[in-house]
């Protein structure tokens, strides 16, 4: 019986290694060939010649006399390189250390015949001839993009483009949003927030504060080939003015300090209540869950069929966190009383929340400056038009003076009073913002159940004195404190 390899090579992402490895096994097979090593390559563009080094070792292999026939499903797998003479190399080199090369989709592949050799060319050749093509179709576009200064890239949120291929232009759809997302971020509203006002993610949210186009009005358009790279102006209509960008992104600024980090903890599937899972098993230091619904149609042990049942919501200890198994000492309280006393303490609660925010200085204001200036070299290199030219030369020279003239006040950032209380933020909140509260309560002055006369009660920061009560971190710069 013959030996022999397999050389499966996927591309990153893709999913047909397992189908490659199934056809060449089955063609083994056929063929009387036990397949003792398998090549398997990931994640290699294939006009690069990554390969190489697997392919030496294949060589050497073969010549030690391991196996003598080497599988591919196509032999584009092997190699698709631009350079031909490679290629009739690592052929001949598996040819003269005495090995084969099978190649399923091209059954006259590497036959020693003058037909197959030519065969064996042609396919080597179209290989290499697809990858050329797809690169030179795509240079020429991106090269007509660039003559027709046209759009090519990423968008953020409310852009989108219009026009024929190779002429795109990018525009705002709703510059109404855009603009009310800049106010809402500048003045301090959460990510979480402003995404929930507009169905984004909060970091679509930061993509569009970012989007430097939307105060300059024009994209910086770039692509990159052969390590040369083509940038290019694109024009657009701006959608706000440079000082209000700049109060946005001096935000998004703050936000990456540490402050900021978000609190919230594990998302939760699909939360019956925000109580769920907040509160420590007093028995074994697990998680409570909420148990409530219908009671199940069939009885647990008898399997009899049974008329499903509202439950009374119950705390019930789930356990941990992986092994989640009830400890079985606990055995569960009614869960209204509780949520009804925590729920009161917050619904009730008139502290301020205070928001991680600017308290002194003026490097904004310079920053705003300097981010007028970019807006002007930016028109400046896209302008075509001798008027605009002037204006922007003036207004540069302007900009530049004030720059020289400016005196700077250090910015000093700390936590201010927003003009939310502690219970308008509950009351008006979903479960997820109560969970993250709640749970930022007990973080920080802690929450447990406690047993008093056989009573289970729910004590807050019992632990804590009064005085030493720390501040309540809500995460996203938010806080409070007593
Ligand atoms: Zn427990």
């Amino acid at each position: 019986m013959a030996l022999g390899a397999g050389f499966v090579r996927v591309s990153t992402g893709s999913q047909d290694e397992a189908s490659q490895i199934k056809v060449i096994e089955g063609d083994a097979v056929e063929r009387g060939v036990t397949i003792v090593k398998w090549f398997r390559l990931h994640g290699y563009s294939a006009s690069h010649g990554t390969q190489e080094p697997a392919l030496r070792e294949m060589i050497a292999d073969i010549a030690r006399g391991d196996y003598s026939t080497v599988i591919v499903t196509e032999s584009s797998r092997l190699d698709r390189r631009d350079d031909l003479d490679a290629q009739a190399e690592i052929l001949l080199a598996i040819r003269s250390a005495g090995g084969d090369v099978i190649s399923i989709s091209e059954p006259q592949f590497g036959r020693t015949d003058f037909a197959g050799r030519v065969v064996t060319l042609v396919a080597q050749h179209a290989n290499a001839e697809k990858s050329k093509t797809v690169k030179r179709t795509t240079y020429r576009g991106i090269m007509m993009i660039r003559d027709n200064k046209a759009h090519h890239g990423p968008l953020p949120a409310f852009w989108a483009t219009e026009g024929v291929r190779y002429a795109k232009q990018a525009w705002c759809e709703d510059p109404a949003a855009v603009v009310d997302i800049y106010e809402r971020v500048a003045s301090g509203e959460s990510l979480l927030s402003v995404g929930r006002a507009y169905d984004l993610y909060p970091n679509s949210v930061k993509n569009v504060i970012r989007f430097a186009a939307n105060h300059t009005g024009v994209v910086e358009c770039s692509w990159t080939h052969e390590g040369q790279t083509e940038t290019w102006a694109h024009k657009v209509a701006p959608v706000v003015d440079s000082a209000l960008w700049w109060r946005a992104n001096k935000v998004l600024e703050a936000n990456m300090s540490e402050s900021r980090v978000n609190k919230g903890g594990r998302p939760v599937a699909s939360p019956a209540n925000w109580m769920s899972g907040l509160l420590d098993c007093p028995a074994c230091a697990g998680k409570l869950y909420l148990n409530a619904g219908m009671t199940p149609a069939k009885h647990w042990r008898t399997g009899k069929p049974r008329v499903p049942k509202p439950r009374t919501p119950k705390l019930r200890c789930g356990g941990h966190a992986k092994r989640r198994l009830s400890c079985g000492e606990f055995t569960g309280i009614d869960a209204q009383p509780v949520i009804d006393v925590v729920a009161g303490m917050f619904a009730s609660d008139t502290t301020e929340i205070l928001a991680f925010q600017r308290v002194a200085g003026n490097a904004h204001e310079l920053d705003e400056l300097h981010a007028g200036l970019r807006k002007i070299q930016a028109r400046l290199s896209a302008t075509e038009d001798d008027d605009e030219l002037d204006t922007l030369v003036a207004e540069r020279k302007a900009i530049k003076a004030r720059i020289e003239g400016f005196v700077i006040v250090a910015d000093r950032f700390d936590y201010a009073p927003t003009e939310q209380t502690v219970a308008q933020m509950w009351n008006t909140g979903d479960d997820t913002l109560k969970r993250g509260m709640a749970r930022a309560v007990k973080a920080s002055w802690g929450m447990a159940l406690a047993e008093h006369d056989g009573q289970w009660r729910i004590a807050v920061g019992q632990n804590t004195p009064t005085d030493q009560m720390g501040i309540v971190d809500l995460g996203n710069g938010l806080c409070f404190r007593r």
